[in-house]
């Protein structure tokens, strides 16, 4: 067995110790803490590949990938040559760019209903655009989300919503008007039943659409059971409710046309992040050029931008898809990930830790359980304490996991057979001494 390397962190610890002076909690997204694993997070200086360096030049394999936009590792050539040769002509113009036609039409290429999209900076905008046009349209208030699903943190959509939220143990947040949240029925995934008598008890006629991740990330990685995502579509449209994918995780991850093209259910609307600013700041969202017609300046439903479109993140997101089209990585993350989930959880039964690991194309995530996880309730059932004396064994071999029980793993078309290797020989040694 290997000894876990003995890390200065001191670099580190100085500039936390700085940053909590001038930042809420030193930090500007609340995952980043570590709070839900104890401990200082990393200040992380570079990244090449399927590694990351902190200040302290401390060298960790990487399964975090900024959260989920680096699908071929950090820092690739084709990414940096784009923002290269793009910023020398300016960084912001506020007026139309060839770059934004370019990338609207790779994205409007990957799936037979996305006939337009529109550019915002963030995945937080593009799911709470939809739902403004998913609103404006129908005309109805109401939406239904799912207990786990985080899809960014506009007021309407921090109900029971995973990620952040069930890390700090937040239900929801001071600050978003009781009103705002009635409007928001959340209930457990993977429950057709439920949701139909969800529709049935809500009028159908009150509600404007339904907001699903197809696969969840924010809760750990979980899976829709067979034929759960068709049942939504086929219930969605007998109702006349606008069905939202909400892609900004699985988008290009899960399969090159996400989670509609792997499970093979077209929604009306789909919301892009990450993958697609190839790790700038990006966002959309889009749908059929009927629906997608109501928005200003062709029909009345509000929704701007100062940088939205913003040259470097187009330029960044075309690189990106560029490459998949050059370079399929998705062989290569089902290889991958199946490698990973199979061998994780036989290394779990060799030492008699019971493991649920389980990979999507290139999301990877695992919960310490002995039941199937399959919604967010049983995930709040995995054994949370000892995720987090896994957590920092891990770290402290070299191996940089997301902080926190409840969220996907990220594989890149950068991380190699020997990477998972290094994962289960380290992840085998960890779990003797938890
Ligand atoms: N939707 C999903 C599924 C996400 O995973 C996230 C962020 O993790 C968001 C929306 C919000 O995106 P952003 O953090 O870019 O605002």
């Amino acid at each position: 067995m290997t000894p876990p390397l003995k890390l200065s962190h001191s670099r580190s610890h100085e500039l936390f110790t700085r940053a909590n002076k001038v930042i809420p909690g030193g930090v500007n997204s609340p995952v980043r803490a570590f709070r839900s694993v104890g401990g200082e997070p990393l200040f992380l200086a570079r990244g090449s590949g399927s590694y990351v360096w902190d200040v302290d030049g401390n060298r960790y394999l990487d399964f975090v990938g900024s959260w989920g936009p680096l699908l071929f590792g950090h820092a690739p050539e084709f990414v940096l040559n784009a923002l290269r040769e793009t910023m020398v002509s300016g960084t912001s113009f506020g007026a139309p760019t060839e770059l934004e036609v370019q990338l609207a039409e790779l994205m409007c290429e990957t799936l037979p209903g996305l006939e337009m999209v529109r550019m915002v900076n963030s995945g937080t905008e593009a799911t709470m655009s939809a739902i403004r046009l998913a609103r404006g349209v129908t005309g109805r208030d109401r939406i239904i989300k799912f207990n786990g699903c985080y899809h960014g943190h506009s007021d309407s959509l921090l109900v029971k919503a995973g990620s952040g939220l069930a890390t700090l143990g937040i239900a929801g947040s001071p600050g978003v008007p009781a009103q705002f949240a009635e409007l928001t029925t959340s209930i457990p995934y993977n429950d057709l039943a439920l949701f139909e008598e969800t529709i049935r008890a809500l009028g159908p006629n009150t509600i404007a659409c339904v907001i699903i991740e197809p696969v969840i990330g924010n809760a750990g990685l979980i899976l829709p059971t067979n034929g759960y995502l068709a049942g939504l579509r086929k219930l969605t449209e007998d109702h006349g409710i606008v069905l939202i994918f909400d892609e900004v995780m699985t988008g290009f991850r899960v399969a090159r046309g996400g989670a509609a093209e792997r499970f093979g259910v077209t929604p009306d609307l789909v919301t892009y992040g990450k993958v697609i600013g190839g790790g700038l700041p990006v966002g959309a969202f889009g749908g059929t050029r009927e629906m997608m017609s109501h928005l200003a300046p062709l029909g009345p439903i509000y929704q701007a931008g100062t940088l939205s479109g913003n040259p470097l993140a187009m330029a960044a997101g075309i690189a990106m898809l560029s490459e998949i089209q050059k370079n399929d990585p998705y062989p290569h993350f089902e290889r991958l990930g199946a490698k990973w989930s199979a061998e994780f959880s036989a290394i779990g039964k060799e030492n008699g830790v019971a493991i649920s690991a389980t990979s999507c194309g290139s999301m990877i995530g695992f919960f310490f359980s002995d039941v199937p996880i399959t919604n967010y309730e049983t995930a709040l059932g995995s054994d949370v304490e000892r995720f987090k004396r896994f957590f920092h064994a891990m770290l402290s071999r070299g191996v940089y996991l997301a902080p926190s029980a409840f969220e996907a793993g990220f594989l890149s078309a950068a991380h190699t057979e020997s990477d998972i290797e290094f994962f289960l020989t380290q992840a085998r040694d960890a779990l003797k001494t938890l």
